[in-house]
């Protein structure tokens, strides 16, 4: 029994919506789309911090996720010029920007030869230069240079234009990327699905539908992905509950997301500068009430560079159970658009002692969550304080 739980359940002063919501998640039971908004609009954060970390503890306990990766981003020229996007160089002042060839693609890979990585993120821009067949060559290199270094890669917003443009279906194109080496899709590109919001902040890449429907025909192949929600805009709440939504029906279908990562909205550098970022209490909000919704997904995931780690240690007690990865400087996506976090690279005693330092455990995974190393009574060769985990006292017993 959650103490919390019990305390906001016993609170005479408690309104019927919300006694009746948190009596659904104590039961187990989902939560609809009215009460999602009525969450986003009505809930305070220490009820929902309680309600989401009730369920945060009996999914996962103090379990808290990481692994070692970096990440290859191939350009940062794009097709698009998605109004959000501090990182896109259009094509016409390409000169700002970087375009890598496959001999420096695989020399960035190579560099990695001798660390103990487990996943390389690749996503970057979309360009006519890369396409099927040249990511299916870029995949089958990597695993013929590492065949044990998952390759999580690319999203529908490339997926969408390469198979376009190859003339091959979803189903088709998905198959192809398999056997080309793909072990798992990252959740970019989903933006707000909603066309109200998604034609003025994304237009003319794939649409919410069909950003859906790639994950499935790649989920219907037995593969599994993540997924995020870009929040803190144009959108309202409407709007984020939506995307919620589509994302849980496609999740009672198919079972093949892992995690979902809602990311904030950094507002230097691009066409929506204009547009002032949320607060730090609307992104542990908007975490607690992610965990709340999405009652068949795994994991919530915050991803420090762009949160800040601060941010993403409170966000341990808002529903998150994991905080990505040691990244080694090797993203410039949200260092463009304004993160605190300018050169994101953490080792794994940084990450390991972050999380301790909020009464978690450490548990290093690898991208399928399968467990790596429990560190949570690991001690590192030049620790000369860390005495084993000591679980905080539980008050109000
Ligand atoms: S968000 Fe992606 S698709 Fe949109 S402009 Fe930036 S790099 Fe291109």
């Amino acid at each position: 029994m959650n103490n919390k739980l019990d305390l906001i359940l016993n609170d005479s002063n408690l309104k019927p919506e919300f006694r009746q919501i948190a009596k659904k998640v104590l039961d187990g039971k989902r939560i609809t789309e009215e009460e999602g908004v009525f969450l986003f609009e009505k809930g305070e954060l220490s009820y929902l911090g309680a309600l989401a970390n009730y369920i945060r503890e009996k999914k996962h306990g103090d379990n808290t996720y990481f692994n070692r990766n970096f990440h290859l981003e191939p350009t940062n020229v794009c097709l698009y010029s998605c109004t959000f996007c501090s990182y896109s160089r259009l094509i016409k002042k390409r000169e700002d920007g970087w375009v890598y060839t496959m001999d420096e693609m695989m020399d960035i890979i190579k560099k990695y030869d001798d660390e103990p990585v487990t996943e390389v993120h690749i996503v970057g821009g979309v360009l006519p230069q890369y396409d099927l067949k040249f990511y299916s060559e870029l995949f089958q290199n990597i695993k013929k240079h590492r065949k044990e270094l998952h390759i999580k890669a690319l999203t529908p917003v490339e997926y969408h234009y390469i198979f376009k443009k190859g003339k091959v279906s979803y189903a088709e194109g998905m198959k192809m990327m398999k056997e080309a080496g793909l072990d798992s899709m990252p959740g970019g590109g989903a933006e707000i699905f909603h066309p109200e919001i998604r034609d003025q902040i994304a237009g003319g890449k794939c649409t919410g539908d069909q950003w859906l429907e790639i994950h499935e025909e790649w989920h219907k192949l037995g593969m599994r992905s993540n997924a995020t929600m870009l929040y803190g805009h144009i959108e309202e709440f409407k709007h984020r509950i939506h995307h919620l939504e589509e994302l849980r029906k496609l999740q009672d279908n198919t079972g093949g997301f892992q995690t979902f990562i809602p990311l904030k909205f950094r507002n230097k550098g691009n066409q929506m500068s204009h547009v002032p970022e949320v607060t730090i209490v609307e992104d542990l909000r908007n975490y607690a009430i992610s965990r709340i919704y999405l009652d068949n997904f795994d994991h919530i995931k915050a991803y420090w560079p762009m949160i800040s780690r601060n941010t993403a240690q409170i966000a341990l007690a808002f529903g998150v159970d994991d905080i990505d990865g040691t990244i080694d400087d090797t993203t410039k996506i949200y260092t463009m658009a304004g993160s605190e976090e300018q050169n994101p690279a953490m080792s794994t005693e940084e990450l390991v002692s972050l999380i301790r330092r909020v009464g978690r455990k450490p548990i290093e995974r690898d991208t399928l969550y399968n467990v790596i190393t429990d560190y949570t009574d690991h001690v590192f060769e030049e620790d000369n304080h860390y005495r084993g985990y000591v679980s905080l006292p539980v008050v109000n017993k």
